[in-house]
């Protein structure tokens, strides 16, 4: 399994240079919400200049927060960001989308097809979960049509939590190729 492999770096890891020791905090007082997608890995960090201990990273499918979860704002996100804004001193926070998201016209069919193969049943999961159809399940996991008008939906949903204070909130997507950031909705101070 892949895991064997990263134990075995992570010994060869641990013979390298310790790691500074710094607090946990992020300097810039800033977190980025972005997607799960692995091209990210790596190459976000280094498009938006950022150093470990510079911002919070916080991650989900699509950087998105799916529609069954935005009415009250009280969900894993929400939670997230407090925690960073009340106990580690974040004060701005950017949403950053991306081109190319596998959220983005997710198929239903190959969607069912998939849970269907790895022994999950779609229709029984909708039942109990009160989805409604195949449309309320892509729902469910957080697929939309476009990314700005998703980057916007989730910026407000932020915005407009009653857990969290006013501050600035931006919403950018990135070039999943070139890394090129563009702007969507700059927060106000
Ligand atoms: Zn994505």
């Amino acid at each position: 399994m892949v895991i064997d492999e990263i134990l075995a770096y992570n010994e060869r890891f641990l013979q390298q240079k310790p790691l500074p020791v710094i607090g946990h905090a992020p300097r810039k007082h800033m977190a980025v919400v972005t997607c799960m997608d692995c091209r990210l890995v790596q190459m976000f960090e280094q498009a938006l200049g950022l150093e470990r201990g510079d911002v919070l990273e916080l991650r989900t499918a699509g950087a998105t927060i799916s529609q069954p979860e935005r009415a009250g704002a009280a969900n894993d996100l929400i939670r997230s960001l407090a925690g960073g804004i009340y106990l580690l001193g974040v004060r701005e926070v950017a949403v950053i989308g991306h081109t190319q998201c596998g959220l983005a016209h997710a198929n239903p069919t190959a969607l069912t097809a998939s849970m269907q193969a790895l022994g999950v049943d779609a229709q029984t999961l909708i039942d109990k979960g009160g989805l409604g159809d195949v449309q309320g399940l892509t729902r469910w996991l957080g697929a939309f049509d476009d990314v700005h008008v998703n980057v916007q939906e989730v910026v407000k949903v932020i915005r407009n939590s009653p857990y969290l204070p006013k501050i600035p909130v931006h919403g950018l997507v990135i070039d999943i190729n070139t890394g090129k950031l563009e702007m969507v909705d700059r927060g106000a101070v």
